[in-house]
């Protein structure tokens, strides 16, 4: 989880633990369905569904180009990245009304996932479909809601400017094409939302009633690579350096012990038997057993 800017990102495993130490303050009855269409995959120059661009600048980039319409933050609630992490808007906390469908926000919570879902577009990655289904998922079982096409929403079933909800994705009548003609590869309609979409965010809330609270998602296992260390953690680290630290300079010390010129105090022991020494160099016990030898040989008694 890191925060910067007006965002937090979190990777997947991250958000429904966050999610449920949230305080909702205002009554929620829908989750909007909204692809970002630009940015996409070409701007976020993804090359194999990793992207080039750093993703603090899309979403910031995303900000400002909302502010310039006028609004007063980020127009969604949260983001979810083509790399399945999920950013929540600061400036449009869950308690914001978003600026997501003219006409229709009040009681909602706008979700953008980041693409072009439109016929021709972006194919969107594993991670982020993981993702997108976990997110809807948490959100159901937060608010308390059922999965159905009332209470999860395409962009597409609400006409422009009124905000009026359509029977379906109209041509002509619907605001935009949004969340894609293609978007879960089944297209923006409410049959195409029943077809897929609805049952596997069905499927992925029944399997989160049914585990431990603070389970995580068995769909994503990013490792966490991006948390900041505690400061219990940066001890352990600073312990274990000051070992490798002392390990290091022991071995060098063995190994100079292991391979060294004859010294000093060995040095008659070498010049009695260095006619039958191949070498001048030896390991400390070499040294010490030939000047045990040698004072032995000649009777010379070490005092003590
Ligand atoms: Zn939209």
């Amino acid at each position: 989880m890191i925060q910067k800017g007006n965002f937090l990102l979190l990777d997947i495993v991250e958000f429904r633990p966050w999610l449920q130490k949230q305080k909702i303050t205002r009554s929620i009855d829908r989750l909007q369905v909204h692809h970002t269409a630009s940015p996409n995959y070409t701007t976020r120059q993804l090359l194999n569904g990793f992207a080039k661009q750093d993703i603090w600048k899309c979403l910031e980039g995303m900000r400002t180009y909302h502010l310039s319409q006028g609004w007063s933050g980020t127009g969604q609630n949260i983001t979810v990245t083509e790399s399945g992490q999920i950013a929540i808007s600061l400036d449009r906390d869950l308690n914001k009304t978003p600026a997501g469908i003219a006409g229709s926000n009040t009681g909602a919570i706008c979700i953008e996932i980041i693409g072009n879902f439109d016929k021709g577009g972006d194919t969107m990655t594993d991670n982020q479909k993981q993702s997108v289904i976990h997110l809807y998922a948490c959100l159901a079982e937060k608010l308390n809601l059922s999965i159905n096409t009332d209470t999860v929403v395409y962009h597409a079933w609400y006409a422009s400017k009124t905000g009026t909800r359509l029977s379906d994705f109209i041509p002509g009548k619907s605001s935009k094409t949004c969340p894609g003609t293609a978007f879960w590869g089944d297209g923006n309609t409410v049959a195409a939302a029943k077809k897929n979409f609805l049952p596997q965010i069905k499927t992925e809330l029944g399997r989160l009633r049914n585990q431990i609270p603070d389970a995580t998602p068995i769909t994503n296992t990013k490792p966490k690579d991006d948390e900041p260390m505690t400061e219990a953690e940066k001890l352990k680290i600073s312990d274990l350096e000051k070992t490798i630290e002392q390990q290091s300079v022991w071995i060098a010390a063995e190994k100079v012990k292991a391979n060294m010129e004859c010294p000093s105090w060995a040095k008659a022991a070498y010049e009695a038997n260095k006619d039958f020494i191949s070498d001048t160099k030896g390991s400390y016990d070499f040294w010490r057993l030939l000047t045990i030898n040698y004072r032995k040989e000649n009777g010379i008694k070490v005092s003590k």
